[in-house]
């Protein structure tokens, strides 16, 4: 089974989905790691943001390991051929290179087949921007998280303080969020947007455990009426 969390930056996607696979069991993937260590790779190799080819070439030939310490099915880190780059991902440089990178036609077209190979492999919460419209458009059940501009900048701002990483300047966050939100909607391959068959859930003023709680119940529902239509 697929559970697609798709939504904008900041809005929690990432805890979201690690504590619901956590319950449920699934294995997580977060397809925004792959797309920023692609741009990572790109910055140190030089190659320009806006070169489809090269960075096409780079995303084709690159490889990607998400690190798990022994049994445990959320990954600690990402490397990128051999190179750990789980913190150096989450800086202000890469919150910027990233958005040119996963615009690119053919990024995008490499990040997928490997997202679908990875997804196909067992019970997975993929998040991302594309998953139910894109990568997974059958994905058993389709989440499109969001919530306001400025609380998605405090939760970042949160976030980056505790990993140590990253901004933690509010109006700078939220400059970058509504920066990347409005790329990220408005490049012409796979925008970010919410599947026709997804359930939109805001996330503005409500608790965490009470959108992991629910997506959970909505996981079980669906897995229910699957077996019953079996
Ligand atoms: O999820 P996160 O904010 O780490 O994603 C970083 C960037 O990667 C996004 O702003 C977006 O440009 C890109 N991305 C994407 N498609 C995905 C996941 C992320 O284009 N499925």
């Amino acid at each position: 089974m697929i559970i697609a969390i798709d939504g904008p930056a900041g809005a929690g996607k990432s805890s979201v989905a690690r504590a619901c696979a956590k319950k449920l069991g699934f294995k997580c993937l977060d397809t925004g790691a792959m797309y920023r260590a692609v741009a990572w790779l790109a910055v140190k190799e030089g190659v320009a943001l806006d070169d489809d080819r090269a960075l096409g070439q780079l995303a084709d030939e690159c490889r990607i390991v998400f690190e798990h310490d022994a049994g445990d099915p959320i990954a600690k880190g990402i490397s990128i051929n051999g190179h750990d780059v789980t913190e150096a991902i989450r800086t202000s440089e890469i919150d910027k290179a990233v958005s040119p990178v996963s615009a690119a036609a053919s990024v995008r077209h490499a990040m997928t087949a490997q997202q679908r190979r990875i997804g196909s492999g067992g019970d997975y919460v993929i998040e991302g921007r594309d998953i139910g419209t894109v990568v997974f458009p059958d994905a058993e059940l389709k989440i499109f998280l969001t919530a306001t501009n400025e609380e998605r900048a405090h939760r970042r701002v949160r976030q980056n303080a505790d990993r140590g990483v990253g901004s933690i300047e509010y109006a700078e966050v939220l400059a970058d969020i509504i920066r990347r939100d409005e790329a990220d909607s408005s490049r012409g391959c796979a925008p970010l947007k919410a599947a026709d068959d997804a359930r939109i859930i805001d996330s503005t003023g409500t608790y965490i455990e009470d959108i992991i709680e629910n997506i959970c119940v909505l996981a079980h529902m669906t897995r229910a009426e699957a077996s019953e239509r079996a």
